[in-house]
């Protein structure tokens, strides 16, 4: 395969987002990764040995080392396991998290299953909360319980130790939660729950959904301990950026990475060869992008916030204050490094209205009316209708005393326009 690209590892985030990873392509020279559509490539002997290694997992007399499972990983033989262009993306995304490896999945969704999955053998219990995506969300509190038998402890709970005399620690298979949470926009407690968990299960790992912040705006390694936690995203947000890439990554160290792998190479979630090029592409201005999505956020919160009084809006934004911030935020809120969410609600409006409302925006091309976020251009839904539609989760979450809540991904227009179609659209349904 073509060469690795140097180190750099202690290059600005820039440069690591423009260069680092990326495929040399050794015949033509070509200056970015070239797609690599090929399924397969040559065999060796080196490759059947490793197969034949690999198959022998079962046996109790044949262990693989961590050094020699990524050497299986990264040998790319078939694409299912890996191919160059998702090797590119795998090599990337460790420079930028701070971690040892990576491995991408055909979607957020892949690699939030394929990483608990590879967690739970032997196990008994998650620790997670209800703010989280919905389909994350119903993963966890409905797949893992019905199919696995897994119970999920509360993060509250959790927190309170009172727990403790029902379970026993080494039975927890991980903790799960979003660094900024959908839709609510909650930053949890990360450095309360990893005192928790070094005093109650040291072995138990944190994962953590870094979508909303992305490593631009926070590094959650920083924090966690990248020997035994991990870091994941929906790449389909943010990462690519273009709203045109389905895609997930997971990140942390090599023993855990592999475990994920294998379960992502299992159930055949893997990353396509093109999709993985257009997320590369897509990371290579993640930066700039990031401090406009910030930016803009920043002027549609302060305009929300000035006309909340006239058109009755409850916005939920960490800059708000509805929930603490824990103190490993502060510096991010205070430098409004949070993203392009903010969330809000209607008071005295329904569904009908925010339907209303989303339909009005629409006609002006500049927010549309659609779901997912983190892309160039904004967009606006509803969670009650669209990212959080289970009965449960919405008990849980209260969400029905929020009758007309609206999720605004903020894009990188002129953020004046944006402002100018809201003000259009809420002085219409508002009136
Ligand atoms: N995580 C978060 C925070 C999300 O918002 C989403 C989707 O909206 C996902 C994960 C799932 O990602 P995907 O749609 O790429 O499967």
């Amino acid at each position: 395969m073509a060469s690795d690209n140097g180190d750099f590892r202690k290059t600005g985030i820039g440069t690591k987002l423009v260069h680092s990873g990326e495929i040399e392509d050794e015949s033509f020279k070509a200056a970015v990764t070239p797609i690599y559509r090929a399924t397969t490539y040559a065999s060796d002997e080196e490759l059947y040995s490793l197969i034949k290694r690999h198959g022998k997992t079962e046996d109790p007399h044949v262990e693989m080392t961590d050094e020699e499972l990524k050497a299986f990983r990264y040998k790319i033989f078939y694409a299912r396991g890996a191919n160059p262009n998702v090797v590119a993306v795998q090599r990337k995304m460790p420079t930028l998290e701070g971690c040892d490896d990576a491995v991408a999945a055909s979607s957020g969704m892949g690699a939030i299953s394929s990483t608990l999955l590879s967690l739970i053998k032997g196990k008994k219990y998650i620790v997670s909360t209800p703010h989280v995506y919905g389909v994350t969300y119903s993963f966890i509190f409905n797949e893992m319980r019905e199919m696995f038998g897994m119970k999920v402890i509360p993060t509250d709970v959790f927190l309170s130790k009172k727990w403790v005399n029902k379970a026993d620690g080494q039975e927890i298979a991980a903790i799960y939660i979003e660094t900024l949470s959908n839709p609510f926009l909650v930053i949890p407690p990360l450095d309360e729950i990893m005192r928790v968990r070094d005093e109650l299960c040291p072995g138990t790992p944190i994962v953590v959904d870094n979508t909303f912040l992305t490593p631009v705006n926070f590094m959650p390694f920083t924090l966690l301990d990248p020997t035994r936690d991990l870091v994941l995203h929906s790449a389909t947000k943010y990462l690519a950026g273009h709203s045109d890439v389905i895609g997930g990554i997971v990140c942390g160290p090599l023993g855990r990475i592999n475990q994920v792998w294998e379960k992502m190479a299992a159930y055949g979630c893997c990353l396509d060869a093109e999709t993985a090029y257009y997320l590369e592409r897509g990371l290579k201005t993640l930066h700039v992008r990031m401090e406009r999505h910030n930016q803009n956020m920043l002027e549609v919160y302060q305009y929300l916030v000035s006309v909340s009084e006239k058109f009755r809006l409850k916005i939920f934004h960490p800059l708000r204050g509805q929930y603490p911030i824990p103190d490993f935020a502060k510096s991010l809120v205070e430098q409004g490094k949070l993203g392009g969410m903010i969330t809000f609600n209607i008071d005295g409006k329904d569904e009908e209205h925010g339907i209303q409302l989303m339909k009005v925006l629409h006609r002006t091309r500049v927010v549309k009316h659609a779901t997912s976020l983190g892309g160039v251009e904004s967009l606006i839904s509803m969670p009650y209708n669209m990212s959080q539609p289970t009965w449960n989760q919405q008990e849980a979450l209260g969400l029905k005393r929020f009758r007309c809540l609206l999720r605004l991904s903020i894009g990188i227009e002129d953020v004046k326009d944006i402002i100018g179609v809201l003000d259009q659209a809420l002085s219409e349904i508002c009136k």
